[in-house]
This record gives structure tokens, sequence and C-alpha cells, in this order.
């Protein structure tokens, strides 16, 4: 697969924000501040990384280039490799742990069958932070990056307050985000970061998967979590049982949220997995009587 990338923007979105998009794989945000120039996430092989530092070039100024990696899911930071060693690359002190964990190889192994991830190297984050939050001061806008688990216990969303704008990545999905386990602490840290997304009461909340910017997305997440949870109360103990959920009337992704007509098979398939593994999650919390939206997260 030929991925191409294209610079795109959002109808009343400030001009200091230029999305990344490679095709329908995953959205990249450059943020242009009176200080730094931001690239949040560097896509998913050094080739396109490459093509947006190119494309960005006009925009750059001579200001100090600085990344953030948002989790290390492959599509975020595979492009890593295409930046001079001296840039610093900003994460989450998860993000570590990851990159660590013998998973990160083996994805890199499955993936290299296909020749366009030849070239990516697992290259770290230089620069994290522990708990919550940090600031990157750009002068005119200020990015924080807020430590929002549960998609990946690694991921960080960032708030532009001065623009009303929250660059939500993978914690907000379109038209599901999925959990990162079944362990329900993960469930109710998924939650708990929605609902932290929530309150910031954006104007603009910029996926990296659905090609959005609508607020909206994220009461629809909430809704379908707490749906799901409502369903899955209506069971009794033999239907809790049955393997195949997924597929059960009111339970199926259609049932509860709306999936857009044009989407290609390959994609709804990956939701319905991805619905799969948060039904998993959702009957893991009811059956030790966690209520995911009620337990505060487990950090
Ligand atoms: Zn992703």
């Amino acid at each position: 697969m030929d991925v191409t990338l294209q610079l795109t923007r959002y109808p009343g979105l400030d001009d200091r924000i230029t999305i990344l998009r490679a095709a329908d794989e995953v959205d990249a945000v450059f943020v242009r501040t009176k200080r730094f120039n931001v690239l949040v996430d560097t896509l998913a092989t050094p080739a396109l990384c490459r093509q947006a530092l190119d494309l960005l070039a006009g925009q750059m100024a001579g200001r100090p280039l600085l990344v953030v990696n948002s989790h290390m899911d492959w599509d975020h930071f595979w492009g890593n490799a295409a930046l001079d060693r001296q840039v610093p690359i900003i994460a989450h002190g998860k993000a570590i742990d990851r990159l660590s964990d013998p998973a990160a190889r083996e994805i890199l192994a499955e993936k290299q069958q296909e020749a366009r991830f030849d070239a990516v190297e697992l290259i770290a984050p230089t620069i994290t932070f522990d708990g919550e939050s940090m600031v990157v001061h750009g002068g005119d806008l200020t990015l924080k990056l807020i430590h929002t688990p549960g998609h990946t216990p690694d991921h960080i969303a960032v708030w532009i307050p001065e623009i009303r704008t929250c660059l939500a990545v993978d914690t907000v999905e379109h038209p599901i985000p999925e959990v990162w386990s079944s362990d329900p602490a993960d469930l109710s840290a998924l939650i708990a970061s929605l609902n932290r997304i929530r309150d910031l009461k954006a104007d603009y909340v910029v996926l990296a998967h659905g090609q959005t910017a609508a607020p909206a997305v994220v009461d629809a997440n909430l809704h379908y979590f707490a749906t799901l949870r409502d369903r899955v109360d209506g069971l009794t103990n033999t239907e809790r049982n049955d393997a195949g959920l997924a597929d059960r009337d009111g339970l199926r992704l259609q049932d509860l949220v709306t999936v857009p007509r044009d989407m290609s098979a390959e994609t709804r398939a990956f939701y319905e997995r991805c619905h799969q593994s948060n039904i998993a999650a959702m009957l893991a919390a009811r059956n030790a009587g966690i209520d995911p939206f009620r337990e505060p997260a487990n950090d």
C-alpha cells in the first residue's frame, strides 16, 4: 500500500494549525508558535515524516522544531527516524516502558513484511514527563500535554487554550475509541480521559482517525460507553457468557453508533475488533462490580 501525504485544515480552525493527512491511515498535526514549531506525531514511516517536513518547510521560518509522540502506537511514531538526532522528542514516561516491551519489536517485525516499513527504526523519545501534564510555552500559543491513558497507558492529548483546540489523537475516535485491555482499570481510565477532554469544552477536537474536529464526537464516544454499560447490565448471567456477544441484537456496533456509510470493509472490520475489545472490558468491569464511569482511573 502506497500512502501519500497531504496538508489540510478544518474550516474555522486557527491557521497556526496544519493537519498532515496520510490518506485514511492517520493524521498528524503541526502547530506553529512564536518560539517553536511543534510536530505532534511523526506518521507511520520515516518517508512520510520526511514528506511532512518538506511540505512544512515554508512555515518553519528558522524556529526550532519540537516533536511530540502522542503514544507508542506504530502509526503515530514510526516516522521518528526521519528526524535529526538533536530534535527533542517529548512523550509521557510510560512511552519508554512500552518501547522496552518485546511487543514493540514484534509488531515491527510483523509489519516489515510490507516493504514500506523497511526503513523504520524504533527511536525513543528524549524528553519524558511523569504525572498528569507538562506545558510547552510557545509565546503566543500554550501547549498543555495531558496524560490521557486508557486507549494506551502512555497516551497524551494536547490542549491549546488560546484557541480552544484539543488535539485528542486516539482518545477520541470516530466512530469509537479502543480500550487498551480488558482490565477494568483501563476502561475506567479511558472514560476518565474522555470526560477530561469533554470538560475542556473545546471548540475543536482534532482526531487522528476519523478526519473530523467536531467536539460532538467526545459526547458520542461517552454515550457509546454508557449505552454499552446499560446493555451489558441488561444481560442474564448465561447471556454474559455467550461468546458471540458482539453479534447479539442491541450489542452490535451498528446498534450503538452510526457507522459511516462510506467506510471501507477493512476499516469497518478494524472498528468491529475495537468494539469487541470494549465489550470484553465492559463485561470484565461489570462482572467485578465496577462502574467504569465512577471508579477513579488507576494510573
Ligand atoms: Zn492511531
